[in-house]
């Protein structure tokens, strides 16, 4: 594989926060992607929601298979564009590590419950994870990932946030870029998710195709394979459709990021850090056109009242669990008790409740259902 001289060199990596030897036989980011395949945080995310809620089907994403799927096309625009298909595929797999069960309104509930104890999101989470809270080496708390990584992860973060965050918070005081493997992981990660929530969501019977041919972005391809296979339908058409919008938007943007950065021309990683804007993206048409995608998407999908139900009863869930652990941390686990002591020792409240957040935030959505029982329904074991 040829690099860009302008990629995340191994030679140029800012490093890792607790020095190591170099691996023998591994490179420092695929050593970075074999630490979070290996962590806990990574398993769990095969029980945590995208869009549906794990039980209700075992034909929808999770967030493990969506983080397989984003990585799967960061990889390939990565091979492309002479990036580090390494580093791309280690922020892919971890991007997701600090979802709440439930999804995004997990997040919602918790920084509510948060808010005078300096809140929650699930990016700042899961650099978290990566940096203190897996416990699985001798030498240092956390998995020690490469800058270049974790750059990655924190995708985006608060001013306030980034004052306390060090060395991968500068860039947002500094109004920089991330790499290049960062920009391409997040712009996969959009692909992934639409693509696949509209596969669901017509598996699930809360989109149509009728409803999806109001998207220009699926309207093409619908004509397209209605012209050249006229008599395929069911879930061969709609895969055939879907694979094709995920071609297109992986085309263009390769097309139109190659186009910035033979404008640009930046010749290192940190020419790419220092321009005003990020080189990786869609042309503009292509934007204009996931951008009425994705607000299809929240209008018609998100938004739906099966979805609004479901979330409904994840925040009623959470919130129960969080005032209760809060109340009394002596009706959690042992292990988790001591963790609470501990941050109430170093921060006082602010402490006990980060612990708590932090252990409400790892559970899977089936998990916190069988707590919520085991706490709340006097007739269930505990
Ligand atoms: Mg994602």
């Amino acid at each position: 594989m040829s690099l860009a001289p302008y990629a995340a060199l191994e030679t140029s990596s800012r490093g890792r926060s607790h020095p190591e030897a170099a691996p023998v036989y591994r490179g420092e980011y695929q050593r970075d992607r074999d630490r979070i395949v290996h962590c806990s945080a990574f398993r769990r995310l095969e029980y945590k929601t995208q869009v549906f809620v794990n039980h209700e089907g075992d034909m929808f994403r999770t967030r493990l298979t969506h983080s397989i799927e984003v990585a799967q096309i960061g990889r390939a625009i990565a091979r492309m564009l002479h990036l580090h298909e390494d580093l791309i595929e280690a922020i892919s797999l971890a991007h997701d590590l600090g979802h709440t069960p439930f999804g995004h309104a997990g997040q919602d509930v918790l920084n509510e419950c948060m808010k005078e104890y300096g809140g929650f999101e699930h990016n700042l989470q899961s650099l978290r994870i990566v940096d203190n809270l897996e416990e699985r080496y001798a030498d240092f708390p956390g998995l020690n990932l490469t800058y270049e990584t974790r750059e990655g992860i924190l995708k985006h973060c608060s001013l306030k946030n980034a004052r306390e965050l060090g060395d991968v918070g500068e860039r947002f005081i500094q109004q920089q870029q991330s790499g290049l493997e960062a920009q391409a992981a997040n712009v996969a990660d959009a692909i992934a998710y639409n693509n696949h929530d509209i596969d669901d969501g017509l598996r699930a019977g809360l989109l149509s195709l009728d409803m999806m041919c109001e998207v220009d972005l699926f309207r093409q391809q619908y004509d397209a394979v209605k012209k050249k296979y006229p008599d395929l339908d069911g879930r061969r058409q709609v895969h055939e459709i879907i694979r094709r919008m995920i071609n297109t938007q992986a085309v263009d943007l390769i097309d139109a990021s190659n186009r910035r950065i033979e404008s640009v021309k930046p010749e290192t990683i940190d020419d790419v850090r220092a321009h005003s804007e990020a080189l990786i993206g869609f042309s503009e048409e292509m934007d204009e056109q996931n951008r009425l995608l994705k607000r299809f998407l929240r209008e018609n999908l998100y938004r739906h009242y099966r979805v609004h139900r479901m979330t409904k009863k994840a925040k009623r869930i959470l919130v129960a669990l969080f005032d209760a652990y809060f109340e009394d941390p002596r009706i959690m686990p042992h292990h988790t008790q001591l963790t609470v002591a501990k941050g109430e020792e170093h921060a006082g409240m602010a402490g006990r409740a980060r612990c708590i957040a932090d252990y409400v935030a790892g559970m899977t959505d089936r998990y916190a259902i069988l707590e919520y029982e085991r706490i709340y329904n006097p007739t269930t074991l505990t």
